[in-house]
């Protein structure tokens, strides 16, 4: 085993590398993203018991499930979205397992959203950011915390009679990341881009510009009050469906006593 590995199996070990839980669980009463109904809808998730240790199965217990893969705590690749769909490699299954595994900063934007729904990550609160922790490092993931994941029920969807509202970030601010060259972005929220972010120019403007440059998506995120602003690690693997578009995960963080 290498000197490294080494010395992060001891950590873990001792618990001064501790592993962060980032997911929600899969529920059918987990809310899923609600789309005007002219357009196809996303699938709760389902869970079916096939036998329990009875008549069925009579010394086991197993489930079927069933949900779309854009259900929980999710990933989404570049395919996901029109601007993507020539991305090569861009489905689940094709992408490089090595892009499942890398550094993450959060950028805390959690005081702003509790006083409005509909709060902009911008260009300059990621200045102010780089301004306190450096440079967002190449190959980032970058989370936008705005403690979204603790609502529950009609809350976290948030719908009102003119759609969904939920802060996400503004084109500028999607541009700028681009800039940095991050490996993708993450929201508490239902999906990456506000729930008005339909009115942007470009609408959705993270799916758009993000698929587009084949960057990642992350969704449904939970915990992120957790992570320190820079110096740990995200493991986000996503199930290896044949031309999925995205796929249900379990996040972890790895974060160590000594990061800030
Ligand atoms: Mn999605």
């Amino acid at each position: 085993m290498s000197d490294l590995l080494n010395q992060l199996a001891v950590s873990l070990a001792s618990g001064a590398t501790r592993v962060v839980d980032l997911t929600h669980t899969l529920d059918p009463d987990f809310p899923v993203i609600i789309l005007p109904p002219e357009f196809g809808q996303c699938a709760r998730f389902r869970m079916e018991e096939v036998s329990a240790y009875d008549h069925r199965g009579p010394a086991w217990k197993w489930h079927n499930i069933s949900m779309s893969e854009h259900t929980g705590t999710h990933f989404d690749a570049p395919i996901h979205w029109i601007s993507g769909r020539d991305i090569a490699g861009g489905a689940v299954d094709e992408i490089d397992v090595s892009a499942f595994v890398g550094p993450v900063v959060v950028i805390d934007c959690s005081t702003g959203a509790a006083s409005d729904d509909d709060f902009e990550l911008t260009p300059e609160i990621i200045a102010q950011w780089e301004a306190e922790n450096g440079l967002i490092p190449a190959g980032s993931w970058v989370l936008m915390r705005t403690d979204w994941s603790k609502k529950r029920g009609a809350d976290y969807l948030n719908m009102a009679e003119d759609g969904p509202h939920s802060p996400g970030p503004t084109p500028a601010a999607i541009e700028l990341l681009l800039q940095r060259n991050i490996r993708g972005f993450g929201t508490e929220t239902v999906g990456t881009d506000a729930g008005q972010g339909m009115h942007y120019t470009p609408p959705y403007p993270a799916h758009y510009l993000l698929h587009g440059a084949g960057k990642y998506g992350l969704q449904c995120l939970n915990n992120l009050d957790k992570l320190p602003a820079t110096g740990a690690i995200l493991i986000a693997a996503p199930l290896k469906i044949k031309g999925g578009t995205g796929s249900p995960l379990r996040v972890l963080a790895l974060v160590t006593e000594a990061a800030k």
